[in-house]
């Protein structure tokens, strides 16, 4: 399968996508707490119907692999009872929605009630498959650094709560078009879906606003329009780590590294989990899983055997730095291993610098041209082409070397960036 053939495509659990290990099925979690039990028939199902490599996707999603044509009814029949598969259109809340804090706007059940009511409408076929809404209740555990189509984010003003609305980008990004009641939220990404996939069918936000900019967007909604400030700017945060509940215990997000776990070893997380009497499992951004309802007590020994089973447990792991696609032979559209590439090159650039404090930043590796794995542009970024690696830094190509000479060249030149 070509990249070409590839783009657009949106693999679901009953339509999964082939790749160069076999099928590939996407589940996209509702964003509740996942049981163990759930989380571990999931692994099994991996293991017996694909070829157990889980990944956790910089969305949040999650990706088995390996499947075939013979094994994907099984395991869609073994994986849809579970309710970890929402379907539908994307809509992101923030990963403690609902855990870390009192003040609660049922976000959860917002979403709900708007992915339903987007299958619903009579735009919904002409939707982009990947069109993403997110509904973002104002946690510290934002997702300002996750893109989408529509960003509705809750804020408090004067002790009434609204909805700030923006399109096409992340929350640095995309384009404000005011403010909402929350009651009104979910009429307003409606209003803005149907007014998209008129303008675009099957395409997205940021493609709609090239012709007419905001404009129509914000005349579908001005009836629903109330005066309020603009949201303040915060700062970026990490899933992974050690995060407070409200009900006084904590959440441990760990990073899978590269993206992916075997399925074996994230059976043995949740071994692990339950001993400390842990309830479950969220997914978040930045390939993270978040262990949720810890006691405090018990959370320096759940750390500890999740980094002994190879789970990064620091947001300052190097491994973090590189984001790597699955590469060759994983996709059959890759030109370099990238995945099988990315520990050598972390460890490459860990040493580097290790000898330059502050330096470093994200290392985009990719498999071929197209540049799955990382949403927006990385300052340092490689592309697989024909056995050999075009290295870019700023968007501008440097130069192409091979794959053994990767690691040196790309240690020289983080080590020279700031992160
Ligand atoms: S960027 Fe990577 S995952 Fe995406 S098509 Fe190319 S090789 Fe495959």
């Amino acid at each position: 399968m070509t990249a070409m053939l590839r783009r657009g495509w949106c693999p679901t659990l009953s339509t999964p996508m082939p790749t160069g290990d076999g099928l590939l099925a996407r589940l996209t979690p509702a964003g509740d707490t996942i049981a163990f039990d759930a989380f571990d028939r999931l692994c099994v199902a991996a293991r017996a119907h694909g070829n157990g490599i889980i990944e956790v996707t910089s969305r949040g999603n999650i990706q088995v692999r390996g499947l075939s044509t013979a094994s994907t009814p099984a395991f869609a029949a073994a994986v849809e009872p579970l309710g970890i598969d929402c379907r539908g259109h994307q809509v992101l809340t923030p990963p403690l929605s609902g855990l870390d804090t009192d003040k609660d706007l049922r976000i959860l059940a917002l979403a709900k009630v708007l992915r339903a009511a987007i299958e619903q409408a009579s735009f919904a076929p002409h939707l982009a498959a990947k069109a993403s809404i997110i509904l973002d209740d104002g946690r510290a555990l934002h997702l300002d650094g996750v893109v989408a189509d529509i960003r509705l984010r809750a804020m408090s003003d004067d002790g009434e709560t609204c909805f700030h609305v923006a399109v096409a980008g992340d929350a640095a990004t995309a384009h404000p078009l005011g403010a909402v009641p929350p009651a009104r939220a979910v009429e307003c990404a409606l209003r803005l879906l149907d007014v998209l996939t008129a303008k675009a069918p099957g395409r997205r936000m940021r493609e709609a606003l090239r012709e007419d900019g905001t404009q129509p967007f914000r005349a579908a909604i001005d009836d629903l329009l109330i005066e309020r400030q603009p949201p303040q700017a915060r700062a970026p945060v990490s899933a992974i780590g050690i995060h407070r509940l409200r009900t006084q215990r904590v959440a441990v997000g760990l990073g899978l590294p590269f993206g992916h776990a075997d399925s074996e070893v994230l059976r043995r997380l949740i071994a692990t989990a339950r001993n400390v009497g842990a309830a479950g499992l969220r997914t978040a951004p930045d390939r993270t899983l978040l262990v949720v309802d810890l006691s405090p007590d018990a959370t320096p020994v759940f750390v500890a055997n999740a980094g002994a089973l190879g789970f990064m447990t620091e947001g300052n792991d190097s491994r973090r730095r590189i984001v790597a696609c699955a590469g060759a032979p994983i996709c059959a559209s890759g030109q370099i291993s990238a995945r099988a590439l990315a520990p050598t090159i972390a460890q490459a650039v860990e040493l580097a610098v290790a000898a330059a404090p502050g330096r470093g930043g994200v290392i985009h590796l990719s498999g071929c041209a197209k540049g799955c794995a990382y949403p927006s542009p990385a300052r340092l970024a490689v592309f697989g082409r024909a056995g050999a690696c075009d290295v870019f830094v700023d968007g501008a190509l440097l130069e192409t070397v091979s794959v053994n000479d990767l690691p040196a060249l790309l240690a020289r030149l983080a080590s020279s960036f700031s992160e």
